[in-house]
């Protein structure tokens, strides 16, 4: 399988990082792991079109997670794409419905496609048939501990620790070919991600707080420093460690070297810090 970077960045507006989005190609499919502001734009860099997502899975609904969600679903939507199967937790059926529903924020803009003449008329040259459908992706509510089945590859999930009790919050392990892909979500330490994560290919870990970062206790405990999250990899095994979900006042370069370094050392390898558009194979 392969994992592009699609969004390595927080919720700051920040012309370097959009925010989180992690594409896997696997087989047929192509999944994308949160669809934070700035993903849709990355996704179109890296060469493919929004209808050549297949699954979307969020791992909480932060908006730096999901804030390019309809966009996306609309674009594929307006290529003729399938639908798209989306998985995530409650209320992300809600949120479609706001969105997507008869009486949801783009009702005007839904009806005026599919109703107005000259519309339908530009959709018919395309290639489509009328009566023009609505935007319809498949919405699947999932808790942690849940998995996620496709052709050829399995997700299984867990609960990690950060925006409880008002944000369901989840960590993913992707199991495919004999590889493992784990994704932390935004997550602090916690002993569920560490038995998903045991023996992962890549861990895709993220960082919001340096060493030398201020935090208090309740901030530190679901913030882990790049030193915290080399030795989660070393613990678990882990063949590869890309960091990623970095802040504007982690790319100082000196701070951005030593948060490498820092990771690095305890992990017992290189690890990588991840950039928008950055692909590897697993
Ligand atoms: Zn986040």
């Amino acid at each position: 399988m392969k994992l592009t970077i699609l969004g390595s960045g927080s919720p700051e507006a920040y012309e370097r990082r959009a925010s989180s989005g992690y594409l896997i190609e696997v087989g047929a499919d192509r999944i994308l792991f949160d669809c934070g502001g700035g993903v849709f734009d990355n996704l179109l860099r890296s060469g493919r079109l929004p209808s050549d997502i297949t699954h979307i899975v969020f791992s909480h609904l932060h908006s730096d997670h999901m804030m390019d969600y309809a966009r996306l679903v609309h674009a594929a939507w307006d290529e003729g794409g399938a639908a798209i199967k989306v998985f995530g937790p409650a209320p992300i059926a809600q949120i479609t419905k706001g969105y997507f529903g008869r009486d949801g924020v783009l009702a005007h803009d839904l009806i005026a496609r599919t109703e107005l003449p000259h519309s339908q008329e530009v959709w018919v040259q395309r290639g489509g048939t009328l009566p023009r459908p609505w935007p319809a992706p498949i919405v699947q509510e999932i808790t942690p501990g849940d998995t996620i089945e496709g052709t050829g590859w399995r997700i299984r999930s867990c609960a990690v620790p950060h925006a409880q009790p008002v944000l369901d919050c989840m960590g993913f392990a992707l199991d495919a070919g004999g590889k493992r892909f784990v994704y932390s979500g935004d997550a602090g330490l916690c002993e569920d991600l560490e038995s998903l994560a045991e023996d992962a290919d890549l861990l895709l870990h993220w960082c919001y707080r340096l060493e030398d970062s201020d935090a208090s206790n309740a901030m530190a405990a679901v913030t882990p420093t790049p030193t915290e999250i080399g030795k989660l990899a070393q613990r678990v095994g882990a063949k590869a460690l890309v960091i990623t979900h970095f802040r504007k006042y982690m790319d100082e370069p000196t701070r951005f070297e030593k948060a490498q370094q820092n990771a690095s050392l305890e992990f017992g390898a290189r690890a990588t810090i991840a950039e928008d558009l950055m692909t590897f194979e697993i």
